[in-house]
């Protein structure tokens, strides 16, 4: 089976899907594509993780980030009753244009690929990955074949326990990490993502060994 995951930013898959795409390794064909990505980094992309791990890399012209500082507060979600209607309403609103090019980008990727299971982020806390959640709906939210994986695990304490029930979607983890393997996982990161690395200064243990999470249609949980 063609698996394409699409990743908000370089490095999102190798902290949200590392041991879920270890484990899909030996009976999918897999590939990769990224969204966006900061001018100010010369060198960010998914290509060494990708030849690291023996999966497809697939070049897009990444389009411009959106800044972390333009995020919607957590204090807003909490006082809103469905907070993640609520932030892809707001995203929708504030970047017509960042949803437009994603749009595209997905759709000229997934042209390309033409996969069986299409994987993306649920869509939470940055708003690049709110903004790759609603480029997806938009292309294969009709379809049975997507998927969507639980992203970044540092932004759940902060973010995503006030969108989405958090003891609800553990249950359904498709991959937790031992504790003796999340050394492997911290390897991979500072090996292929260098410029990546001053995001260890969060919480490591949290970090590495939260569970790696995909789902059929998040709406229902
Ligand atoms: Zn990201």
């Amino acid at each position: 089976m063609k698996v394409l995951f699409v990743e908000p930013h370089p490095d999102d898959i190798v902290l949200s899907a590392y041991f879920t795409i270890k484990k899909l390794y030996s009976t999918d064909e897999i590939y990769l594509a990224s969204v966006s990505n900061s001018p100010d980094y010369a060198i960010r992309d998914s290509k060494r993780f990708c030849i690291h791990m023996g999966i497809n890399f697939v070049e897009t012209k990444m389009i411009p980030d959106i800044m972390l500082s333009n995020k919607i507060t957590p204090q807003r979600y909490k006082s809103e009753s469905n907070p993640y209607e609520y932030q892809i309403y707001e995203y929708s609103r504030r970047y017509p244009e960042s949803i437009d090019n994603a749009t595209a980008l997905i759709a000229d990727v997934v042209e390309q690929v033409k996969p069986d299971l299409f994987i993306t982020c649920i869509g939470i806390g940055h708003p690049m990955h709110v903004v790759t959640r609603i480029a997806s709906d938009r292309i294969l939210g009709m379809s049975k074949n997507i998927h969507y994986f639980i992203e970044a695990p540092y932004w759940f304490r902060k973010y995503g326990e006030r969108i989405v029930n958090y003891s609800k979607l553990a249950r359904k983890s498709t991959y937790i990490p031992l504790k003796t393997e999340v050394d492997e996982k911290l390897d991979v990161f500072k090996t292929c993502y260098p410029t990546e690395v001053s995001i260890l200064r969060f919480d490591r243990d949290n970090f590495y060994t939260h569970p790696e999470c995909i789902f059929y249609n998040p709406s229902t949980l």
